[in-house]
C-alpha cells in the first residue's frame, strides 16, 4: 500500500493523525491558516523564480518547483517545494527545499518531512543527499540541514509503523497530550488533557469583571 510523506510528518506530529487518515476517516476542516498557508506557498514560488540562490549557499543551479518524488521501495510518494540540480558531478547534486509558512522554529515533524524527501531522491537519482534546506516563509530564511543516515532509518521504521496502523485498525497512544490543544482532531480524541472547562469559565469572568472595574 502507499503512503505519502505528508503521512510520514502528520505520524511524527501524532500517530493518531493516520488512524483518523485510514482508518475511521473523519471530517477534516480546511482552517484559514491552511488557505494562507496555500496562497504563500504560490507567493514564494513565484517570487523565488526571479530570485538566485545565495541566499542557500550553494552554487547556481536547476530549479525545479512542486516535484513529484517517491520510493518503490518504501512505497512512498510526495510532492517537493523546490529541488536544485546543481549539476555538480562530485558529491551532492540534488538538494531538497521544503518551504513552511510558521512562526514556529523548524518541528520535528518537518525535518523528518525533509529526510523523506531526500531518500526519494536518492533512489530516483540514484546519488546521495546528505543536506537540505527548510525555508520559512515569514523569516525569508532558509535552514540548512544535515541529514543523517539514522535519520533515514528512523524514516524507514516510521513507513512500517504507519502501515501497522493501517493494516491491524490500531488505534495509537497521542505522542504528547501537549499537542491537543490547537489539534483539529481534537474533538474525536476522548483522552486528551484538555483544561477544564469549567475553570476555564470562572478565569474569563475574573478577566471580565477586572476589565470592567478598571473603566
Ligand atoms: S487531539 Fe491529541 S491525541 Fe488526538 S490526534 Fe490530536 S494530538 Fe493526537
Amino acid at each position: 500500500m502507499s503512503i505519502t510523506i505528508s503521512d510520514i510528518k502528520q505520524f511524527i506530529y501524532c500517530p493518531r493523525v493516520i488512524y483518523y487518515s485510514y482508518v475511521e476517516p473523519v471530517p477534516r476542516k480546511v482552517t484559514f491558516k491552511m488557505e494562507y498557508s496555500r496562497s504563500q506557498h504560490y507567493e514564494l514560488n513565484q517570487r523565488e523564480k526571479r530570485r538566485s540562490l545565495k541566499r542557500y549557499n550553494l552554487l547556481e543551479g536547476k530549479r525545479y518547483y512542486g516535484v513529484p518524488v517517491s520510493s518503490t521501495i518504501l512505497n512512498l510518494n510526495g510532492k517537493l517545494d523546490i529541488l536544485v540540480d546543481t549539476e555538480n558531478m562530485e558529491g551532492q547534486r540534488y538538494f531538497p527545499i521544503e518551504c513552511k509558512d510558521t512562526d514556529q522554529k523548524v518541528q520535528k515533524n518537518i525535518l523528518y518531512q525533509l529526510v523523506a524527501y531526500a531518500l526519494c531522491i536518492e533512489e530516483m537519482t540514484n546519488t546521495p543527499v546528505q543536506k537540505g534546506y527548510i525555508y520559512i516563509i515569514p523569516e525569508e530564511k532558509a535552514y540548512p540541514v544535515i541529514i543523517t543516515e539514522s535519520q533515514k532509518q528512523y524514516i524507514r521504521k516510521v513507513t512500517t509503523m504507519i502501515r501497522k496502523i493501517i493494516h491491524d485498525e490500531y488505534y495509537p497512544d497521542p505522542r504528547s497530550n501537549k499537542r491537543c490543544w490547537d489539534c483539529e482532531f481534537q474533538r474525536y480524541c476522548n483522552d486528551c488533557d484538555l483544561p477544564n472547562t469549567i475553570s476555564l469559565k470562572e478565569r474569563n469572568r475574573t478577566i471580565v469583571q477586572e476589565l470592567f472595574n478598571k473603566s
